[in-house]
């Protein structure tokens, strides 16, 4: 018997799934018995124009390779429709990939309220959007699978993308929130920060580089915190030319200076161990963050 990961019966909505990563990603599950939604609004790179032809494309590739999808042209900010076409089609929603996007750079100097709205609309409101449609099913269902994209540059930084940072670390906030509310219904969510040639790197990267990230090296991942087996939840990858690794937040051991007051010239003072990562802990929630702290309080300073 085979040990493949299958999908059968599964039902998998990738969005923006007509190029790149989420065309990875869905000839993946379709390839494993996966029912896919090929959402694909066929606009350009920075957010203009809209066209059938994209997703219609991914799902011919599926269909022909004995695969069964359909296709969704409607952009990730009308969730609902995205969700209802699962549901129309396929009777239920188990998987979600929130993955369409765009850029729009500019550094912040340059950056306009358009440029900033746009990035919200589809990046942030979009994932919202059609994981908010997808949630009662999946609730209801006692099962789900959701996976946000976010970015390096959501995670570190990145000069000229104020706005897609933005938007992307709040997509991880979503996540990491999500993955509390959905625990009890064994709905998982999990977040990457893939690095893929694309057509969106495209311009950015030398083109000996773009060919090297195959977007085929990410969809492993996504595949693997899809999957039924994997009870991985609340989880931030970091995946791409063939690597990938989970992060965390690491916090130093810091100062506690124990409910007495003090002065900005004593945090002055105390810097140096504020900021020292010698030895560090490892917060994984609100209560391993702050726990620690409360138990300290009234607890009798050790001076200095
Ligand atoms: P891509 O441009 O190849 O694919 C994105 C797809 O999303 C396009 O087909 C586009 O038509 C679709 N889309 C855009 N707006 C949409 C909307 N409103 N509704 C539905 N579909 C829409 O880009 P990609 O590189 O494959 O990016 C996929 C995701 O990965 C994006 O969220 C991107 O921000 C993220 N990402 C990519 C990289 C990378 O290195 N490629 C790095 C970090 C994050």
């Amino acid at each position: 018997m085979s040990n493949d990961l299958r999908y059968d019966g599964r039902v998998v909505v990738i969005t923006g799934a007509g190029n790149g990563l989420g065309r990875s990603h869905a000839l993946l599950f379709g390839a494993r018995g996966a029912k896919v939604v090929v959402n694909d609004l066929g606009g350009g790179a920075h957010g203009g124009g809209k066209s059938s032809a994209a997703a219609d494309k991914v799902v011919d590739e599926i269909r022909s390779a004995g695969g069964e999808a359909v296709a969704n042209y409607d952009s990730v900010e009308d969730g609902d429709k995205i969700v209802q076409t699962a549901l129309d089609h396929f009777g239920r929603i188990d998987v979600l990939i929130n993955n369409a996007g765009i850029l729009r750079d500019a550094s912040f100097a340059k950056m306009t309220d358009e440029d900033w709205d746009l990035i919200y609309r589809v990046h942030l409101r979009g994932s919202y959007k059609v994981s908010h449609a997808a949630w009662p099913h999946m609730r209801a269902a006692g099962y789900g699978r959701i996976i946000m994209t976010t970015s390096s540059a959501g995670i570190y930084g990145n000069f000229g993308q104020a706005n897609y940072s933005a938007m992307k670390l709040a997509l991880l906030g979503l996540g990491n929130t999500l993955s509390h509310e959905g625990r009890a219904k064994n709905v998982n969510v999990n977040t990457i920060a893939p690095i893929a040639g694309s057509r969106l790197t495209e311009t950015v990267m030398p083109a000996d580089v773009v060919a090297a990230l195959k977007p085929e090296f990410v969809s492993p991942l996504v595949a693997w915190l899809a999957h039924e087996d994997c009870s991985e939840t609340g989880g931030l990858f970091e995946v791409g030319a063939g690597f990938m690794g989970k992060l965390r937040w690491e916090r130093t051991l810091g100062h506690n200076f124990r409910g007495r007051s003090f002065s900005p010239e004593d945090v002055a003072a105390k810097w140096e161990k504020i900021t020292d990562f010698a030895e560090a802990n490892h917060p994984a929630n609100v209560n391993e963050s702050f726990g620690p702290i409360m138990a300290e309080m009234g607890k009798p300073g050790k001076g200095g």
